[in-house]
């Protein structure tokens, strides 16, 4: 046996929090699940018999090698202050925590340039051995699977070159235990026999790419694919986007509605390029973001000498829009007198720039965007009622984005990409945790809001690594409210109780009142609590009658 001793779980212990309330299982940021190994075994056995026992073994090898990639980041965070050998013994001290198999190292031996792996280790108590033989008796050939994808993928992600483990002894063949060796794969002759497990291309995964091409192929004759720009697929999405579709091939004037920064520009941008005006030109403006004096003739154009300053004629947003889509932001902020010249333009087709007595006729599809209630700003004499009934032909509602959490995973998959490239960034992701964050939260800002976020995370990330929570959010998240972890006896127990004994004790020591002090007066409210009960009070202290009786004693004679 190997001097190699494990240090004290009580680092990874902690990291596995169990939230039962809320149904979730949290090891880090990672979500986890509790299985019965009757459902793996079910799942092995229907793996088996449907795949065969090559395509099973690759299915449960990749399983295991994602888990184990997944814990070795776990090794870099918790233990990398630590001996490299401490700090790889996170892997087989999780996998024990998980419940897979007890690990005992019999020689490791590695450096840390990662020129020089070798690993042999005991196994005992293996659940995959257990199942195996319990649904189909003993096996010729080792059957630990997935374990050996998970030795073999926390191994590789640790080291950063491809370590292979192969199980050398296994208990489902009759041994005692089971035994794996690990070493880089160029050093093991027969690497070429094994490595095809670890691989994603086969047959099956090729089949199952074949019919997902085609029902692509299917869905894109049925209905129109939205944009790249427009990312969703919840239900109040795929309602404003219908609308969207349908208005695009008509010239009918849309009206977008829906609270700030819920991409009301992305839509009418998708509007124009589904439209048979994706050629022309589309151009924005918003009209809360000009000066008063300024948007008429940013919208209609300036004739040279139309008014001091007006040294050259210029053209406005409708000219340029010409063939085209003008979309019109924050309508509602329009002054009453470029509404009345807006309505003229609607009516007539025609402009007539500043300054300017000849009109030209404009072929210019307008999209019109507001936050605000138009109803009530007609009502208060701000909206002329006229201009209102005409932009409000199709008024389309874009939801917030706190009623498209299902939209959420999309986006940030779609924002991490870009503002990767942006800041020269590779991430892994965001982990469970942080995506269960961000679906959480309100986003009273909506997409912009979670634009920014995202932005932060990718910021605030280290290279390569996970976005997590505290990347994502300044300050405590309070989501999970009540927790658990396991203690050193294995049992669930609250997670926060050391935190609140440390207040507890501060508050004590804080409020100067000593130690015979806090002792009598945790006594009198035990005693008040069990409506004056001595016998009550005692067994709310966790001490007899007699020491209760005695410690009342003391405070008697000291008084
Ligand atoms: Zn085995």
């Amino acid at each position: 046996m190997s001097d190699i001793h494990y240090p004290q779980n009580a680092d990874l212990r902690s990291l596995l929090r169990f939230c039962s309330e809320k149904g979730l299982i949290w090891l880090d940021e990672s979500r986890m699940i509790l299985m019965h190994a009757a459902a793996l075994s079910e799942l092995r056995k229907e793996l088996i018999n449907s795949l065969g026992i090559d395509q099973a073994r690759r299915i449960l090898t990749r399983m295991g090698y994602a888990a184990g990639a997944r814990d070795a980041e776990l090794a870099r965070k918790i233990r990398g202050d630590h001996s490299l050998q401490d700090a790889f013994v996170v892997g087989p001290q999780l996998h024990m925590l998980e419940g897979m198999v007890h690990v005992t190292p019999f020689k490791l031996d590695f450096d840390k340039d990662a020129s020089h792996f070798y690993g042999d280790f005991l196994w005992e108590n293996s659940v995959e051995a257990e199942v195996h033989v319990r649904e189909f008796g003993h096996a010729e050939h080792p059957v630990c699977w997935m374990q050996i994808g998970y030795a073999s993928g926390y191994t590789s992600a640790f080291m950063g070159r491809f370590i292979l483990f192969k199980e050398t002894e296994c208990m489902a063949t009759g041994r005692n235990r089971c035994r794996i060796v690990g070493k880089p794969v160029e050093e093991w002759p027969d690497a070429a026999d094994y490595t095809p497990y670890y691989e994603a291309d086969s047959i099956v995964s090729r089949m199952l790419e074949l019919r997902s091409e085609v029902d692509a192929l299917r869905a894109t004759l049925e209905r129109r694919l939205p944009p790249p720009s427009l990312i969703g697929s919840s239900a109040g999405f795929r309602h404003a986007y219908t609308l969207i579709d349908k208005a695009a091939v008509t010239q009918v004037t849309v009206l977008l509605l829906g609270e700030t920064g819920v991409g009301k520009e992305r839509f009418a941008r998708a509007l124009h390029e589904m439209s048979p005006r994706a050629g022309g030109p589309f151009v924005a403006i918003n009209c809360a973001a000009l000066p008063h004096d300024l948007i008429e003739s940013e919208l209609f154009g300036v004739e040279r000498g139309a008014f001091t300053g007006a040294q050259v004629s210029r053209m406005g947003k409708f000219e340029r829009a010409d063939g085209g889509t003008l979309f019109l932001d924050e309508v509602g902020e329009l002054p009453l007198a470029a509404q009345a010249k807006l309505l003229r333009v609607l009516q007539e087709g025609e402009i007539e720039r500043l300054g300017d007595d000849r009109t030209r006729k404009i072929n210019v599809r307008l999209v019109a965007a507001t936050n605000v209630d138009l109803h009530a700003a007609v009502k208060a004499g701000r909206f002329r009622s006229d201009l209102f009934y005409r932009l409000n032909v199709y008024p389309v509602v874009i939801p917030p984005l706190r009623e498209r959490v299902a939209d959420i995973p999309l986006l940030v998959e779609a924002m991490l990409k870009r503002f990767g490239a942006l800041h020269g960034k590779r991430l892994a992701g965001v982990t469970d945790k942080a995506l269960r964050a961000l679906k959480g939260h309100a986003w009273p800002g909506n997409i912009r809001e979670l634009e920014n976020t995202i932005e932060r995370g990718v910021i605030l990330a280290p290279q390569d690594e996970w976005i997590e929570v505290d990347h994502l959010f300044a300050g405590p998240q309070d989501f999970e409210a009540s927790q658990e972890g396991i203690n050193d006896a294995g049992s669930l127990s609250a997670a926060d109780a050391k935190d609140t004994t440390d207040t507890l004790c501060n508050q004590v020591i804080a409020a100067g009142m000593g130690l015979d002090g806090f002792e009598q007066a945790l006594i009198q409210h035990a005693v008040k609590e069990a409506k004056g009960n001595l016998s009550g009070a005692a067994r709310l202290l966790g001490i007899t009658r007699p020491q209760l009786n005695y410690r009342l004693k003391k405070k008697e004679a000291s008084v």
